[in-house]
């Protein structure tokens, strides 16, 4: 080995032990001979070969290396190694959305003829991906109130194969036991997935707990400035290597520019979802002490059924809270319009603060029936809490209670 293999090696050694924050800065850099100190954008498609041998051995796989970057590209790799060591995984594939990762493991991991048991409280379009996407490829999807152990037990059949949950829930952050789902799911055969986007690996890392997959959505907190669209796998390698042979054939890879976007949101990652968690708790005391609010729904509330479980599962409750207001949707909506700062829209996990009414918007899909199921009343709003100062955002809210 050459001095430099030496040091590299030596570096990767540091880098395994090293604590979250120092991964979330250093994991999967790789410097090149210009001795760059900031991650390069590698903008190229394809890669040249030094001889017609070199691209037979590359095209083969017999010898490692890039071929084309709807395959591996740089800039994605050091994403890919950095959120793999983020998340305490041992590989990570890089997708072209959130949607892409949960599309991506289910084609990776799923046959015709299999079943999955999924949280009825996950993000809409996941929803509609299973329901009637995958139920167009035979495959089937039960759905469960995410905190009802017996329900995902009893949705359990000899072909399941997969078991999908969010945590916390979006909107009322019921707080699921992932361990508990893990165990189950062992039990059963089939793989635990966990779409982590709320919490991120800075405050809850699933695959520690047992779960077998970790999903994202990098459009969120892995960003955290609402700028790129992208998605991430992690997980073991011998399941992400599937992953990866359904991005290699079918397409929705990561660009190295997205990639690079989110390498720095995860330079910052830890700070701000703690950043996040400060304020969101700070206004859900305050809102829970307004005349005006019925019931405020965030794990950081002694009051909140799940906060004894987020305490031990999570290292803080999470940037996204949800409340009710006194009144029906035209009391909710009247809130909202009065709101001058905060940004109506239903994206999340932005320095900015967002304000959205679930119920007509991203629950908005469902029958009045399934909604009340959820708990999701015509008088709750969510609000996704950003970096902004804690006290114009009550003024803000003040706005809001000013027009009940
Ligand atoms: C936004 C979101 C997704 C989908 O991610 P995209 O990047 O928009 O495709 C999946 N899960 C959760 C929890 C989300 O919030």
């Amino acid at each position: 080995m050459s001095n430099e293999d030496d040091y590299l090696a030596e570096r990767l050694a540091v880098l395994a032990e090293a604590e979250l924050d120092t991964r979330a800065v250093r994991a999967g850099q790789v410097r090149t001979a210009e001795g760059e100190h900031s991650e390069p954008i590698f903008t190229t498609s394809s890669y040249v070969f030094a001889s017609a041998a070199e691209a037979a051995a590359r095209f083969s796989g017999e010898q490692a290396g890039n071929v084309y970057s709807r395959y591996t590209n740089p800039t994605v790799r050091t994403f890919e190694e950095r959120i793999a060591a983020l998340e305490g995984g041992e590989m990570a594939v890089a997708t072209s959305s959130g949607m892409a990762a949960i599309l991506s493991t289910c084609m990776a991991l799923l046959s015709a003829g299999d079943h999955i048991v999924c949280s009825r409280s996950v993000f809409g379009t996941t929803t509609v991906l299973l329901n009637k996407f995958m139920a167009k490829l035979g495959v089937e999807t039960t759905f469960v109130a995410p905190t009802d152990y017996e329900g995902w037990h009893a949705a359990l059949r000899p072909e399941t194969k997969l078991l999908l949950v969010e945590t916390p829930s979006n909107p009322l952050a019921d707080i699921v036991d992932i361990a508990r789902l893990a165990a189950m799911s062992k039990e059963q055969g089939s793989h635990l997935v966990v779409d982590n986007c709320f919490c991120t690996p800075a405050l809850q890392t699933p695959l520690a707990l047992g779960a077998d997959i970790v999903v994202h959505s990098a459009t969120k907190y892995l960003d955290g400035q609402g700028r790129c669209v992208g998605g991430a796998v992690v997980g073991r390698a011998e399941q992400m290597e599937e992953v990866l042979g359904f991005i290699r054939s079918a397409g929705p890879s990561m660009s190295p520019f997205n990639a690079w976007v989110f390498l720095k949101g995860l330079e910052t990652l830890r700070l701000r979802m703690e950043a996040h968690s400060a304020n969101a708790l700070a206004l859900a005391q305050w809102l829970s002490e307004q005349k005006g609010i019925d019931k405020v729904y965030y794990a950081g509330l002694p009051e909140h059924p799940g906060h004894q479980l987020a305490k031990q599962q999570q290292r803080a409750f999470g940037g996204v809270l949800s409340f009710e207001v006194a009144g029906g949707r035209d009391a909710a909506w009247r809130f909202i319009d009065a709101t001058r700062l905060v940004s109506i829209t239903a994206n999340l996990g932005d320095a900015k603060t967002t304000i959205v009414h679930p119920g007509t918007t991203t629950h908005g899909r469902l029958t009045p029936e399934q909604r009340a199921e959820s708990g999701i009343g015509d008088n709750l709003i969510r609000v996704a809490v950003g970096l902004e100062a804690v006290e114009d955002l009550k003024r803000d809210m003040q706005r809001g209670l000013d027009a009940l």
